[in-house]
């Protein structure tokens, strides 16, 4: 069986490394030349909105799934007339835009930040005084990392900030003092039947996970169950979602989903009986999903900027290193490494030193 992915990175190249095993094929479309999954199958390198590359995508592969959720809306509508998609367009149109996403989770009735749509300064101002500060404006579209935000502290940051947007479609948002972040990372099959993995823990700064813990029998579990189940029923979605929440007291407000495999279940291909991405390929080629129970306990380090030694990382206790084979660059995702215990008591020790690495790494 051959799978389409639309993107080239280091989530498409997972997906292949959790194919592999299965038998499966991969054909990346992306238009990089040196993407770091297009070692492990066909390239195509081309535009995403290349029409005869989208064509021979479709002629070639059983299902096109994407990694990331910046891919224009369009050629994922013109594959899906051709061949399986899986997520729907629908899903991807609904995650493209902050405040289509915002709108369907209140109408799900899952809770969210106080928000509005902002057009104009004059918007902005109107909704500040309605929402108060502190508040986050955002990009409706195309947002990713913390790109395209702004912190709004004072009245004097409004018009600042809504001039380092250049005046594209925002959404204004309540800033949340939360006492954690957590996600869920979920999967449904075309037959409707969904399964959880257990919570995740994310720690961000500068708007990029740094860490993410796994949280099996976490007390806030059945609420994240229920939100994320409403959602994906309503988007009869296929495959892996992940949705991200802040939560302060005892409620989880949805920041925002994710309609494909997430960074904070990276955890998952060591910490689980299935991976994420494993379970994402079953999914969306309507094969039996794989349960998704945690293997004890584990965390995720993200390295940004640049990648720790080898020899550094491989040396601590317990410790699975994935590189991405990317060039360091500023602010970029070039690796990870995941410890797992069957002890949780451990976790926190075992975790110390490659927070350290992946510090020095991103600072120097
Ligand atoms: P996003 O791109 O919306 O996922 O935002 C990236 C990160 O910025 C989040 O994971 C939070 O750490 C922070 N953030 C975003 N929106 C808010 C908010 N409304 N209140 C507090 N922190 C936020």
């Amino acid at each position: 069986m051959i799978v389409g992915v639309l993107g080239g990175g280091q989530l498409a190249r997972m997906l292949a490394l959790a194919g592999y095993p299965l038998g499966l094929e991969f054909i990346f479309l992306c238009p990089d030349r040196d993407a770091c999954a297009v070692p492990l199958g066909e390239h195509l390198q081309a535009d995403f909105d290349d029409e005869s590359a989208l064509i021979s995508l479709a002629e070639r592969a059983d299902v096109v799934t994407y990694e990331f959720e910046n891919v224009p809306l369009k050629s994922v509508e013109f594959l899906a007339g051709r061949v399986p998609v899986h997520p729907s367009p629908q899903a991807l149109a609904t995650a493209q835009d902050r405040l289509r996403e915002k709108r369907l989770f209140r109408e799900m009735g899952i809770p969210t930040p106080a928000f509005a749509p902002v057009d104009s300064l004059a918007e902005l101002q109107q909704a500040v005084a309605e929402i108060g500060l502190p508040a986050v404006l955002k990009t409706r579209c195309m947002g990713y990392d913390g790109k395209g935000q702004a912190l709004l502290r004072h009245p004097d940051d409004l018009l600042p900030a809504w001039e380092s947007l250049h005046g594209v479609p925002a959404i204004v948002e309540a800033f949340i003092r939360f006492e954690r972040e957590v996600s869920i990372i979920a999967v449904r099959d075309p037959a409707g039947k969904t399964m959880f993995y257990p919570l995740s823990e994310n720690t961000h700064r500068d708007g990029i996970l740094r860490l993410s813990l796994s949280r099996p029998g976490d007390p806030m579990q059945a609420q994240a169950e229920a939100h994320a189940q409403r959602l994906l029923d309503d988007l009869d979605y296929v495959g892996i979602l992940a949705l991200e929440f802040f939560q302060m007291n005892e409620a989880l407000l949805a920041n925002e989903f994710a309609p494909r495999v997430h960074n904070s279940g990276h955890w998952t291909i060591e910490g689980d009986e299935t991976s994420q991405f494993e379970n994402h390929l079953r999914a969306v080629l309507g094969l039996p999903l794989g349960t998704p129970t945690p293997v004890g306990v584990a965390a995720m380090v993200n390295f940004i900027s640049m990648l720790p030694s080898h020899t550094e990382v491989l040396a601590l206790p317990q410790v699975h290193l994935h590189a991405y084979g990317k060039s360091p660059k500023p602010g970029r995702k070039v690796g990870h490494a995941t410890v797992r215990t069957d002890d949780a008591r451990r976790l926190e020790q075992l975790v110390t030193p490659l927070l350290v690495l992946a510090e020095a790494a991103d600072a120097e």
